[in-house]
């Protein structure tokens, strides 16, 4: 099992202002393209898809299966004292593939297409970080 990773606070853009207010709630929120349908992932001012401005914010589900993972065993700084630590892409249900960290398991049981749901990993700073364990 890994330590406790640390929860930096994050930097947050105008164009993530809302993802950040939902982490803090304990909710996933994602734009989707009110023009084309997509989904997107990272929080944005355009659709990557059609370039159209209107993304609208819905709550996702927090639900999705590992795509790919690495554990890391040689954490620097603050993260050394967590390792090992699993940094994994999530798949959300709603598509999106997140960067994030895999929280709760041991390393050594995380393995692709885990099923996993949101975590909400606290700063202590008013903000959460999105992480996942398993579901
Ligand atoms: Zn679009």
């Amino acid at each position: 099992m890994s330590g406790q990773l640390p929860a930096p606070t994050p930097d947050i853009s105008p164009e993530a202002a809302p993802f950040w207010e939902g982490t803090a709630r304990g909710e996933l929120r994602l734009q989707r393209c009110g023009q084309c349908g997509t989904v997107v992932w990272y929080p944005r001012g355009l659709c990557p898809s059609c370039s159209s401005s209107g993304l609208e914010w819905f709550t996702a589900t927090g639900s999705g299966r590992i795509y790919s993972f690495s554990v890391n065993r040689r954490g620097d700084g603050a993260f050394r004292e967590a390792s090992p630590f699993v940094l994994a892409y999530v798949e959300l249900d709603e598509g999106p593939r997140v960067l994030t960290n895999i929280v709760g398991v041991d390393p050594d049981a995380v393995e692709i297409d885990l099923p996993v749901r949101a975590v909400f990993a606290d700063t202590g700073a008013g903000t959460a970080l999105l992480r996942f364990r398993p579901a």
